[in-house]
């Protein structure tokens, strides 16, 4: 990184969401850098997964069904010109127990989106996937065209290909910024100063430690916990083709992914958000 020289836009977070911030910029023949304090989609970002479900399904909110679609045409591409998959199709089966809300505005959100579905009742799941129990559940919701990205192989081939358009990259931390005034700049822990027209600060659940005024009492970063099962060697019952990606949303959240033969993930998350805790800690 050369000190001093001015940029169009600086990203600050090199997780997905800065990652393909600098990418779109620098294809926009943005002059670009890229900052991480830590790394791409490293081990404390939410980005630095194995891997994480891309599914169509958000009830009535359309937007992000529409993004979701939008954005698996753009990972497909992207590993396309890079050579390397990282999409796997497992399909995504959302389970619902009685008379789901969330489901039933799923099935309307996807009809308007032309987005493929097949919506299956217990007796049908039963007959399909004979290898798990439906307790509790009434309904399945399956995406056939979505699956699962492998998360941080993901964010460092967006990282790779931004650098191929020209963004720069660096590992720095930012300080947080002073001054009620626009941004022209921002120092880093290194002692770098940098110059930019434009600064994006996509920092995932450090941004209310670095805007703490106006940030902290509105985002509360929390904690999910996530466990890694495998079955006996050889079952090959819960992997894909037999069982696609699943998920279940009641109090908790359960997902289930399987990418490849290595990988088994559940993650588990309390009424959809986990406990809260301060980012950098352990508490
Ligand atoms: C366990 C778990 C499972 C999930 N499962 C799914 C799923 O299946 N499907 C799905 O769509 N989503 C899922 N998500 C959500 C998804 O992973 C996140 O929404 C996404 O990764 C957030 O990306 P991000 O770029 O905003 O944040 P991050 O990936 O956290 O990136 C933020 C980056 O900013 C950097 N940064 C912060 N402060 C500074 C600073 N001062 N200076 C320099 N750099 C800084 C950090 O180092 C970090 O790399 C899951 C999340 C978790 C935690």
């Amino acid at each position: 990184m050369s000190q001093g020289k001015a940029f169009d836009a600086v990203v600050i977070g090199a997780g997905v969401f800065g990652a393909w911030t600098a990418w779109h910029l620098a294809k926009r023949k943005q002059r670009v850098l890229l900052l991480d304090a830590y790394g791409a989609a490293h081990s404390r970002a939410s980005s630095g997964g194995e891997s994480r479900i891309i599914r169509m399904s958000y009830g009535p909110d359309e937007i992000y069904t529409r993004w979701s679609r939008n954005s698996l045409a753009q990972w497909k591409e992207l590993f396309a010109a890079a050579g390397e998959n990282l999409f796997h199709q497992t399909g995504v089966l959302w389970l619902a127990g009685e008379n789901d809300p969330t489901l039933r505005e799923s099935v309307k959100t996807l009809g308007r989106c032309e987005v493929k579905y097949e919506l299956m009742e217990r007796a049908e799941l039963e007959k399909r996937y004979p290898q798990v129990n439906f307790a509790d559940i009434a309904q399945g919701l399956l995406e056939p065209e979505s699956g699962a990205l492998l998360a941080r192989r993901a964010v460092a081939c967006v990282v790779q290909d931004a650098l191929r358009h020209g963004v720069e990259f660096a590992i720095e931390h930012v300080n947080q910024p002073t001054g009620a005034k626009a941004l022209s700049q921002i120092t880093t822990a290194s002692g770098r100063t940098i110059s930019a027209g434009q600064f994006v600060f996509a920092c995932g659940a450090w941004l209310g430690k670095v805007f703490p005024e106006i940030l902290k009492s509105r985002i509360f970063p929390t904690r999910q916990e996530v466990f890694f099962f495998g079955p006996p060697s050889g079952d090959a019952r819960f992997a894909p083709p037999e069982l696609p990606t699943w998920l279940f949303q009641a109090d908790d959240v359960y997902a289930w992914i399987r990418t490849h033969n290595r990988e088994w993930l559940a993650q588990r998350a309390r009424n959809g958000r986990g406990s809260t805790w301060r980012v950098d800690s352990q508490r």
